[in-house]
């Protein structure tokens, strides 16, 4: 586990890459710059973690590019303190920049394999979130609701109810929403009925699976 001065400024080139494509967050920036990203991935996959791009982290899954973990923490708009639910921890890394961020971050992985690897690893880092799940994303954790934000970081084929319901007055649900592409979608809760929805483009994720191996 070693994070070297080489490392350090293959990151402040992908802040800049990041930065280039529209993130303005500073605080988003500054987690990416500090966050080892290639500790996340397989030794193999060293030279590749610093490009802005998606990586294989076992189990058939991926860790979000940083543009998107970016485009989708900046969304949150999370203030210090904030209670946030995470759906789909996979390698933990927007758990960590949602930890640095200063939130209580609750994450949720259906993956059992990716579950007990990533539980093991983020302490090691010294990230530590409220809590870490083995459950189904689709539910959420009504019994930690209300939560200021919930990150969906699967492409869910339709927005869960639950997840809208587990939403503080004010709270911000982020999620990408489609099959094959999925238009980043974010819900504020306005009132306890009324919702606003606003639409950010297209990106894609592997999909948010609704059974259980
Ligand atoms: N935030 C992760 C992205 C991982 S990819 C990172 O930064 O690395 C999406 C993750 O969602 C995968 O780990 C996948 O196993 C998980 N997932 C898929 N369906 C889910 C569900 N119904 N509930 C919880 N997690 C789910």
């Amino acid at each position: 586990m070693k994070d070297t001065f080489r490392h350090k400024g293959m990151r402040q080139q992908l802040v800049q890459v990041v930065k280039d494509k529209g993130i303005t967050d500073t605080n988003v920036l500054k987690a990416i710059g500090k966050i080892p990203r290639h500790l996340f991935m397989d030794s193999g996959f060293l030279d590749h973690a610093y490009q802005d791009k998606a990586f294989p982290i076992g189990a058939d899954q991926t860790i979000s590019q940083p543009y998107t973990v970016a485009f989708q923490s900046e969304l949150l708009q999370i203030q210090k303190g904030d209670k946030v639910l995470e759906i789909g921890t996979g390698s933990g890394y927007q758990t960590a920049v949602l930890c640095e961020l200063g939130a209580q971050v609750y994450s949720i992985e259906r993956q059992h394999e990716l579950f007990k690897k990533t539980s093991k690893f983020l302490p090691k880092l010294g990230y530590r979130a409220k809590k870490l799940i083995f459950g189904d994303g689709y539910i959420g954790l009504k019994e930690e609701a209300p939560f200021n934000s919930i990150i969906v970081t699967a492409g869910a084929p339709f927005v869960p109810s639950p997840l809208l319901s587990q939403l503080a007055i004010g709270g911000r649900l982020v999620i990408p929403v489609g099959d094959n592409v999925q238009t980043m979608t974010l819900f504020i809760r306005n009132s306890a009925k009324d919702f606003e929805k606003h639409e950010f483009g297209e990106f894609r994720f592997v999909p948010l699976l609704e059974n259980k191996n």
